[in-house]
C-alpha cells in the first residue's frame, strides 16, 4: 500500500487553521494555481495506506488530475472543515464513461444522450471523482473552491463551497456503492481529516444534508456508520 504523506511550506503546520492562511491562491486557474508554488517540504504521518496531498498546491499525488474551470478561490480566511459527498452518473445509470469528466470541463458532447441536453450549460464541478473501481481523479485544487454544492447551508452557515471539499462517487441513489470506492473514499477522507483539523465527525455529510429541498445524494444505500468509522482511525492518529 502506499505511504499517506503530506507536503506543505507553511510555517504553523499542523496548528489549527494552518492550511487556509499557509497558501491561497487567487488564480482562478488550476494550472496557474500549481505554478505559484514554493520549495517543498515533505511530512509523513504513521497513518497506514492511503495516498499524500500537496498542500501548497492543493493536489492529491495519487490523483488523475483533470483540471476543471469551474473553480474560484475561497474567500479570506475560509477554512475547510466539512466534506461533501455526492454521487453521480452520466449518462444516468450508467457507469463507466468519460462523461463525468466532460461534464466537469465544460466539454460535455450533448450528441451523446437526450439528458446532456437538460445540463448542457451548467458549470459544476467537484474536487474529486470516485469512480466505481476506486480510482480517484482530481478536478479542483482542494485549496480552492469547487462549484459542487450549490444553494447550502450548514448549521446557519450558507455558501458550503467556501468551506467543503467535494467528493463525487459514480453511482446512482438506487443501488449500493462498490467497496473500492468505499476504499478510497476513506483513504481520502482519512487524509483531509488529517491536514484540514476542524473537519469533525459530524461535519462528514451528504449533499442531502446541506441542500434538503433540492437534492437526495448520495441516497439510502450509502453506508454512513461503516464510512465514519473506519474514518475514526483519522482521528485517533490526529489525537
Ligand atoms: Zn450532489
Amino acid at each position: 500500500m502506499l505511504q499517506i504523506a503530506w507536503q506543505h511550506q507553511g510555517r504553523d503546520y499542523p496548528g489549527r487553521g494552518s492550511i487556509a492562511s499557509a497558501r491561497t491562491c487567487t488564480s482562478r486557474n488550476p494550472q496557474l494555481a500549481r505554478g505559484c508554488v514554493p520549495a517543498r517540504r515533505s511530512y509523513q504521518s504513521t497513518l497506514r495506506g492511503g495516498v499524500r496531498v500537496n498542500l501548497d498546491t492543493g493536489l492529491i499525488q495519487e490523483a488523475r488530475f483533470v483540471p476543471s474551470p469551474n473553480c474560484d478561490a475561497r474567500p479570506a480566511g475560509a477554512e475547510v472543515d466539512v466534506i461533501v459527498i455526492h454521487c453521480i452518473s452520466l449518462p444516468p445509470c450508467q457507469f463507466g464513461s468519460d462523461d463525468i469528466e466532460a461534464f466537469f470541463c465544460n466539454c460535455l458532447d450533448t450528441s451523446r444522450h437526450p439528458y446532456f441536453h437538460e445540463i448542457q450549460g451548467l458549470k459544476v464541478s467537484a474536487h474529486f471523482l470516485i469512480r466505481r473501481g476506486g480510482e480517484l481523479t482530481q478536478f479542483v485544487p482542494t485549496n480552492m473552491r469547487a462549484w459542487h454544492a450549490g444553494a447550502s447551508e450548514f448549521r446557519g452557515r450558507c455558501d458550503v463551497n467556501d468551506f467543503s471539499v467535494g467528493i463525487e462517487l459514480e453511482g446512482t441513489e438506487d443501488q449500493p456503492f462498490a467497496a473500492a470506492q468505499y476504499e478510497t473514499l476513506i483513504q481520502l477522507t482519512r487524509l483531509l481529516i488529517a491536514v484540514y483539523p476542524g473537519i469533525s465527525d459530524a461535519q462528514l455529510v451528504g449533499h442531502c444534508d446541506i441542500a434538503p429541498m433540492r437534492k437526495t445524494d448520495p441516497g439510502p444505500h450509502f453506508d454512513w456508520d461503516e464510512y465514519r468509522r473506519q474514518c475514526r482511525a483519522g482521528w485517533r492518529t490526529r489525537a
